[in-house]
């Protein structure tokens, strides 16, 4: 990320949620970014992972430069290395646990789709959900399904938007390990927000934001 700025027009105003920030993470860390509510966290987030456009500045992404290319080849970009795991889950309403777990599956035309679906839903607990739409769903169990798709593709990142916001501490514990053993076993870099200072305590590294400004960055690999 270098020199990144993302200003929204809203009312007729600008409002500047992220002010030239700068950093770079190493592959294979882990990175918890914390700070107060609206202070450009989920923004940042959005634009690591190629989601969204920064208005100024520059976005690389495992040596993908994606300032200029298209809404199409950012997508293609993420499909083949990004896991994003949503704040407030983004689930297709219209499939069932099972199948959300399948679709990035199918976006990358992989083999034993429905079996490799299953067991990722194991993984999180939930094998005796999978016929069950996100509304027949726990918010916590909609988290879980979401980690489990965002897990699916085995991504090279995975970026979590306060990935055990809605969980009780047994459940939270769970997803936090399986997180982790991601990182460990498969060198996933993960990208973590959150505003759990224990979680924050087990990563690489903590960047802290305020007002769209870095205001701390423990164990920088670079600034
Ligand atoms: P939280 O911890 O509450 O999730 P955050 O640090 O993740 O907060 P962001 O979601 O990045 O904060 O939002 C940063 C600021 O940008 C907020 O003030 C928000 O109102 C504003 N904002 C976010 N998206 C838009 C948008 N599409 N248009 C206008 N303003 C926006």
């Amino acid at each position: 990320i270098r020199n990144v700025s993302k200003i929204y027009q809203s009312a007729g105003r600008e409002l500047t949620v992220l002010n030239n920030v700068n950093f770079s993470i190493d592959a294979g860390s882990t990175v918890a970014i914390t700070g107060p509510s609206g202070s450009g966290k989920t923004t940042l987030l959005g634009l690591c992972a190629g989601l969204d456009r920064a208005s100024t500045g520059s976005v690389e992404l495992n040596g993908v430069v994606l300032d200029k290319l298209s809404e199409d080849e950012r997508a293609a970009v993420r499909n083949q290395y990004v896991g994003f795991i949503f704040q407030n889950f983004q689930l297709l309403p219209t499939l069932t646990a099972l199948e959300n777990v399948m679709v990035p599956l199918e976006l990358r035309g992989a083999k034993n789709i429905k079996s490799h679906a299953l067991e990722l839903l194991d993984k999180v607990g939930l094998a005796d959900r999978g016929h069950h739409y996100p509304v027949q769903l726990s918010g916590g169990e909609q988290q879980r399904v979401s980690l489990a798709r965002a897990f699916s593709n085995k991504p090279a990142l995975l970026f979590a938007d306060e990935p055990t916001g809605n969980l009780d501490a047994e459940t939270s514990e769970k997803i936090i390990k399986l997180l982790f053993d991601l990182n460990k076993d498969a060198g996933t870099t993960l990208v973590i927000v959150t505003h759990d200072p224990d979680l924050a305590a087990r990563t690489n590294r903590v960047i802290k934001m305020k007002g769209g400004l870095i205001i701390a960055d423990e164990n920088p690999s670079y600034a």
